[in-house]
């Protein structure tokens, strides 16, 4: 097997790395490396550059306006986006509902919801959580009632990711209460302008409002907005959670942290000596590139099972435990290594004049490494995913 890039691929990293240094704004990428939010303009217009290339919907097909790269195209765009700084992707659109339209949604529904999830008319968020309902999702109470032409809503879903800025919202329902847990669920598409529903922020350990709460109150959705059948949500949502897991492993980012990390290991501290040279922080280091060098390899592969239509299983389950576990050891190394200077973890103290104390490189550490623990938790939480590998491999 060779594991070296190919001409052709190497010329489509000079293609992506030509286009981030012409299009991405330095002050863009500052923001980004230094943690500091983007807000709702930001995102949109990096959206919107990387729509005007073809290369926002790379990972949907062709038919449906995506640019349907293969695994090493997808690897190489990650790689050098995390390196340049680029902002993340929101994925609620593109990554989480788009491939269930793709599936399961009705033609009249790819026809209407996929260009604007292209163009950014629409920001998706996704109601799956709930107050009691996160690890054991399919004990969601949330309630759409049957009237006429319509579901009438009521409940409320929680922990919904930048929800604030959303104009439509993705939705686990309970539409059956009789049936089994699973099997009266429905996946509903809700439009956040409908009268009845609040969002309200919730503040995380990094000082960011990037979630909320979100309160549905006699929400009246019209019944064209479920996808496929009444009932069946859970398929659809299992379906999204397996492409949500594979895509928080986070290859391309975790590259960026570790070299970052390389690069502040080798400056010489107090004592004279870099921190590389202290055998227990350069085995630690070492590991990590290890294990990131390992996942890298397993993330392509399970890629490219499924472009060619095999919908990513347990794996994903794995690449979502070991990609989490490698980004918050860089993070944890990182915060290590800057020692005392890792202090100023509200984004007050990284923005404005509120010039870090200590090396510039140390603004964003603390921000960083308390914004990730989520990463074990969303997605389903690492235990859970644990359990789902050990009952899948080893029948347990
Ligand atoms: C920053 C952030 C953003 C999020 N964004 C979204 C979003 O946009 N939309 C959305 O719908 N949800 C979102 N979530 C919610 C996320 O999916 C849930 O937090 C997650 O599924 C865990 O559920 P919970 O918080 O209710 O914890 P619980 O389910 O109460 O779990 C608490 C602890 O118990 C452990 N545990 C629970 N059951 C088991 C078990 N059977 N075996 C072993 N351990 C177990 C868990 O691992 C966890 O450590 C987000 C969460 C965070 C933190």
């Amino acid at each position: 097997m060779d594991l070296n890039y190919s001409d052709e691929e190497q010329a489509f990293r000079a293609e992506v790395r030509a286009f981030l240094a012409e299009n991405l704004p330095a002050e863009v990428s500052d923001k980004v490396r230094r943690g500091i939010s983007l807000g709702k303009e930001g995102h949109e217009k990096w959206h919107a550059t990387l729509n005007a290339r073809g290369w926002l919907a790379y990972n949907w097909p062709r038919e449906f306006g995506g640019a349907e790269w293969n695994a090493v195209q997808r690897h190489i765009f990650e790689e050098e986006c995390a390196a340049a700084y680029a902002p993340r992707i929101v994925p609620f659109g593109l990554s989480m509902l788009a491939p269930v339209l793709q599936k399961f949604g009705s033609k009249a529904q790819q026809d209407h919801y996929l260009p604007r999830i292209l163009s950014g008319e629409d920001w998706w968020c996704q109601g799956y959580s709930e107050p009691g309902a996160g690890s054991d999702l399919a004990s969601l109470k949330t309630r759409a009632v049957r009237d006429g032409d319509h579901y009438v809503v009521n409940g409320q879903k929680t922990w919904t990711t930048l929800g604030q800025y959303a104009n439509w919202i993705f939705c686990l329902v309970r539409t059956d209460p009789e049936a089994k847990q699973q099997e009266g669920i429905s996946f509903l598409l809700i439009d956040m302008n409908s009268p009845g529903i609040t969002v309200r922020p919730i503040v995380l350990l990094d000082g960011t409002p990037e979630v909320n709460e979100v309160f549905f109150d006699d929400v009246r959705v019209p019944v064209e907005n479920l996808v496929g059948e009444e009932n069946k949500g859970w398929t659809y949502a299992k379906y999204l959670l397996t492409h949500e897991r594979t895509n928080i492993a986070g290859v391309g980012f975790s590259q960026a942290g570790l070299d970052a990390v390389k690069r502040i290991a080798r400056i010489e501290t107090a004592n004279g000596r870099p921190l590389v040279e202290n055998p227990h922080f350069a085995a630690r280091l070492a590991q990590v590139e290890i294990d990131l060098m390992a996942m890298a390899t397993t993330n392509m592969r399970i890629i490219s099972q499924a472009a060619s239509g095999q919908a990513p299983g347990v794996e994903s389950s794995m690449l979502k435990v070991k990609g989490t576990i490698i980004r918050q050891e860089i993070n944890d190394l990182t915060r290590r290594a800057v020692g005392p200077y890792a202090m100023p973890f509200a984004s007050e103290a990284v923005e404005g004049d509120n010039a870090p104390i200590g090396p510039e490189y140390a603004g964003p550490v603390a921000a960083h490494y308390f914004n990730n623990r989520k990463l074990s938790i969303f997605g389903g939480s690492n235990e859970i995913q644990r359990g789902i590998i050990a009952k899948v491999k080893m029948g347990g």
